[in-house]
This record gives C-alpha cells, structure tokens and sequence, in this order.
C-alpha cells in the first residue's frame, strides 16, 4: 500500500511540473511577441526626498498585461526574458517609454524630474547597451544626469573588470548609477569599492522591521554612513509605514521610496513630480526632536 501510494504522489509531482513547464513555455511563447502585441507597460513609482517631501524622480518598473493571466509581475517574466535574451529588446524599449516620460514630466513639473531604469545583467553585457542608451538619450532629448540605471551587485558575479569597465563608459555619458537592493549581496563592501556608482539603495529586507528590530537599525545607520562617506546619495526602498519613515529621518536618510508614498502606478495616473496631500510627507523633525 505504501509503494502504491508513494507512486501515486510521484505521478502527481511529476504532473505538477509538466504543468509548470507547460505554464513557463506558453509564458515564453507570449512573452517573445508581447513586445510587438503592445502588451508591454512601464509603471512609475516616485522617489521621496526626506527633507522636502518632494518627489524628486521615480523609477520604471515593467509589467506584462497579458491577454488571459492579466498583470503578470516582473518576477515571473524577466528571469525567462534574461535566459532567451529578450531582455535586451525589452529593456531598450523601457529605456525609451521611460526617457520620454521624464521629460514630459519636467516640463509639467518646471523642474528637472529623475527617472531610474532597472538594467539586468544580461542587458550590462551587451555590447549595444551604452550605444542604445547614448541614443534613447539623443532621442528623447533627456538630459543625461536626469537618468539613472540601477543595477543589482549580481551583475559582479560576471566578469568584474569588464563590468567595472562598462559601468564606468556609460557614466561618461554623463548617466547616474545606482546600486539597487544594497546589502544582499553577499560581498557588498568590497564590490562597492569597486563599483562606480552615484547611488546606494537600501534594500526593503532592511526597512520591514527598523522600528523594531535594534540590528536592522544598526544596519541601516551604517550604510547612510557609507554612503556620507563615499559621498553617494542613498535611498531606502519599500518604506511602507510612518514608523519606518521616521527613523529614517532620524538617521537622515535622503531620500525614500515604498508603498507609504506610493505605489507603481501607470503613467497617467501619476501627477508630475506631486503626491497626493494624503500620502505626503510631513515637514522634517529637528535632529534633537528626532533623538526623543
Ligand atoms: P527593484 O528594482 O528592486 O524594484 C523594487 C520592487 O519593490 C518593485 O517590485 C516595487 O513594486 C516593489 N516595492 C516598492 N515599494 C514597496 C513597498 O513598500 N513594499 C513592497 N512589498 N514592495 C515594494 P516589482 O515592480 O515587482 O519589480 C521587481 C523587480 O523586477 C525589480 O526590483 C527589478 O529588479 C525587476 N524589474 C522591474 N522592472 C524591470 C525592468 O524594466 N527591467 C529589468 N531588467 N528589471 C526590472
Ligand atoms: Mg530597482
Ligand atoms: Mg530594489
Ligand atoms: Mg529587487
């Protein structure tokens, strides 16, 4: 009886990964002709200045609109678009819709807005990628200290010096880098002396439990720290309540972005370079008010 229950849940597992491989090929089917279906969308999440409240850019964050899944996240297609290699189309595509965007909100805002596009390793290796971006920028007409392009420390685990190299040419383009999810790297201090870059963002596991937990505190102190000292700006990503908000302020982190402020949310539901008056920060605390 055991061994024919045992086969049984084998045949059930085994049917359970021909439908997941199923799933992932049909995912891949469509995914190589979503492109040019149009069912590609760019979502804008705005970065916070801490002091002022002010939104001061935003970052591109892709979505599939699916014909019969819906909104596919991120999570479930880029993994398949980095393996075949269809990243590189997408992501110039990103590029571009985000370029434009940027633009179109400085000159409603009056005032020169950000705009921060996620680059995956596959699209860092390519041997187009400063070229694509030196061109969406001639494009667009978006001047180049206005874009950032994130990039996780698992672009290190290619070639450093290459990388290092290619990181270094596209900033003479007068680009801005970032390095996204700082801190889960597993080596992130001697990489970051390596990396030429403008920009730490702090990864969401370390804002969850600030108010909380003493150690994710510490953690955080040290990396603002860093960053002061290696004069790059920091933002700390997925702040999603005040509590988070106001220790951050007390250790003055600069700059912040998570579901307190806003979501990703398409372009036109977006108000150039504003929040809503409800999700708004309040005016900063006095560093001695911040102590109490
Ligand atoms: P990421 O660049 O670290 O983006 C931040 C992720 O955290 C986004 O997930 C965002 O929606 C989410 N997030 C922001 N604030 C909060 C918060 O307060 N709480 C929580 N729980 N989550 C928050 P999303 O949009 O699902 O993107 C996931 C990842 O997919 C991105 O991580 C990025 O690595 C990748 N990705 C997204 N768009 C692109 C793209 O155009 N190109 C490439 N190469 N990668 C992309
Ligand atoms: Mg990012
Ligand atoms: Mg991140
Ligand atoms: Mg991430």
């Amino acid at each position: 009886l055991a061994k024919a229950q045992g086969k049984q849940r084998l045949a059930v597992y085994a049917d359970g990964m021909a439908q997941e491989a199923r799933g992932k090929a049909d995912l891949l089917e469509g995914l190589s002709a979503a492109l040019a279906e149009q069912q590609l969308v760019v979502h804008y999440q705005p970065v916070i200045s801490m002091s002022t409240g002010e939104v001061t850019s935003y970052e591109a964050l892709l979505r599939w609109r699916h014909p019969e899944r819906g909104l596919v996240p991120p999570v479930e297609f880029i993994p398949l678009a980095e393996d075949t290699g269809l990243i590189v189309p997408i992501g110039a595509w990103v590029l571009r819709e985000a370029a434009r965007q940027a633009v179109a909100w400085s000159a409603a805002a009056g005032r020169p807005i950000g705009m921060a596009v996620n680059l995956s390793p596959r699209q860092l290796a390519d041997d187009d990628v400063v070229a694509t971006v030196a061109a969406v920028l001639d494009e667009t007409g978006l001047p180049p200290v206005q874009l950032t392009l994130e990039v996780t420390e698992s672009v290190m685990v290619q070639d450093v010096d290459r990388v290092v190299d290619r990181l270094r040419t596209l900033r003479t383009l007068g680009v801005r880098i970032a390095i996204d999810d700082f801190g889960t790297g597993y080596s992130s201090l001697s990489y970051l002396r390596r990396l030429p870059a403008d920009t730490i963002k702090i990864d969401r596991s370390f804002v969850i439990d600030l108010a909380q937990d003493g150690a994710s505190r510490t953690l955080v102190s040290s990396i603002i720290e860093l960053a002061r000292s290696l004069q790059l700006d920091v933002v700390a990503e997925g702040v999603e309540d005040a509590a988070q908000r106001s220790v951050l302020q007390s250790l003055q982190c600069s700059h912040a972005q998570g579901f307190l402020f806003a979501r990703p949310q398409p372009a036109e539901a977006q108000l150039p370079g504003q929040l809503d008056t409800a999700v708004a920060v309040p005016a900063p605390r006095s560093a001695a008010e911040a102590a109490l």
